[in-house]
C-alpha cells in the first residue's frame, strides 16, 4: 500500500532515507575560527548538533572555557583551544590540536574579523588597513592553505567563509571592513575551482545584521533601525542561529554540487555587485 502511494506520488521511500542522512555530519571533524560568541559559536552548535566534532577557538581562553562547557552541555562533541587568528603559531597550533584530539580536519568556517576603526575611508590608517587586511583576509586564505592537506588526505572536505552584506554594498563608516569583506567573495571564487580537483567545495555566508556584540552599537541605536528595517524584506535584524544553519547546509552533502558560491542571509536586502 505504502509503495503504491510513494509510487503515485513519485516519490522513492530509499531516497528519501538518504536525503536525511545527507544532512548528518557524523564522523565529521569540524574548525570553527572565532567561534566562542555570536555567528561563530552558533555555527560550532549547528555542525555539532547535526554530529560533527567541533573545535572551537578564540583569543580568550575564559571564552573558549565557557563556549566548550555550553556546547558540552547540548552533548556535543566539543574541543576547545585559544587561537588568535592573525597569529601564525596560534594558526598552526589550532590545527595541530585538531589532528592530535580527532585524527583529521573535513571542514573550516573561517569566521573571525575585525573592525578596529570607524569612520571615513580616507581617515583610514595604514596600520589599520593592515590589520584588516591581516585578519579579515590573509588568516581566511592562511588558514584553508593550511587544512587543505589534511582535507586531501580524508578525500576531500568543505570551507565555508563568512562574509557579509557589507561585501555587496559598503557600509557608511566600515569602508575598510566593507572592503575587505568583497575581498572574501573573491577568495571563495578563486578557491573554488583550484580545490574542487581535491573535492573540497569552497562556499560563503554573507549575512545582513545579526544580533551579536559585534553588530551592537547598531542594533541598540533606535534611529538607525529604524532606517535600516527600510531596507529589509523580513522586519527583525537577524539571530546567530539563522547563520549557523545556512554554514552547516553548506557543510553537509545536501550542498554536494555547490562551490564558490556566496548565500546572503539579509532578511532580504537585496544583494549583488
Ligand atoms: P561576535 O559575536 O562579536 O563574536 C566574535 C568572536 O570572535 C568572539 O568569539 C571573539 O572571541 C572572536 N574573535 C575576535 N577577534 C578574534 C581574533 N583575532 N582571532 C580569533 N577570534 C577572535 O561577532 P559576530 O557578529 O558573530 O561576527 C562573526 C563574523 O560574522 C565576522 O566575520 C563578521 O564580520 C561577520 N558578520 C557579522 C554580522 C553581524 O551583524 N553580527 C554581519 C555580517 C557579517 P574573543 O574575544 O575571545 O577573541
Amino acid at each position: 500500500m505504502l509503495r503504491s502511494v510513494f509510487r503515485c506520488l513519485r516519490i522513492n521511500p530509499v531516497a528519501g532515507q538518504r536525503s536525511m542522512s545527507q544532512s548528518s555530519l557524523a564522523g565529521k571533524v569540524a574548525i570553527v575560527t572565532a567561534s566562542t560568541d555570536g555567528i561563530g559559536l552558533a555555527t560550532a552548535q549547528a555542525l555539532g548538533k547535526k554530529g560533527a566534532q567541533v573545535v572551537v577557538s578564540s583569543r580568550r581562553q575564559a571564552n573558549v572555557d565557557k563556549a566548550v562547557a555550553l556546547l558540552q552541555s547540548q552533548s556535543i562533541q566539543v574541543i576547545g583551544t585559544i587561537c588568535n587568528i592573525d597569529k601564525k603559531e596560534d594558526r598552526e597550533k589550532l590545527v595541530q590540536t585538531t589532528l592530535d584530539q580527532y585524527g583529521g580536519i573535513d571542514i573550516l568556517v573561517s569566521n573571525a574579523a575585525v573592525n578596529p576603526f570607524f569612520g571615513n575611508l580616507l581617515d583610514t590608517t595604514e596600520e589599520v588597513w593592515d590589520k584588516i587586511m591581516s585578519v579579515n583576509v590573509k588568516a581566511a586564505y592562511l588558514m584553508t592553505k593550511l587544512v587543505v592537506p589534511h582535507m586531501t588526505q580524508r578525500g576531500g572536505g568543505s570551507v565555508v567563509i563568512v562574509s557579509s552584506i557589507a561585501g555587496y554594498q559598503p557600509i557608511q563608516g566600515l569602508g575598510a571592513y566593507s572592503v575587505s569583506k568583497t575581498a572574501l567573495l573573491g577568495l571563495t571564487r578563486a578557491l573554488a575551482p583550484e580545490l574542487a580537483h581535491d573535492n573540497i567545495r569552497v562556499n560563503c555566508v554573507a549575512p545582513g545584521v545579526i544580533k551579536t556584540r559585534f553588530s551592537s552599537s547598531l542594533w541598540q541605536n533606535e534611529d538607525m533601525m529604524d532606517g535600516f528595517k527600510q531596507l529589509l524584506s523580513i522586519k527583525r535584524i537577524g539571530e546567530p542561529e539563522e547563520i549557523g544553519g545556512v554554514v552547516a547546509f553548506l557543510c553537509s552533502d545536501e550542498a554536494s554540487y555547490i562551490t564558490g558560491e556566496t548565500i546572503t542571509a539579509t532578511g532580504g536586502i537585496n544583494c549583488r555587485l
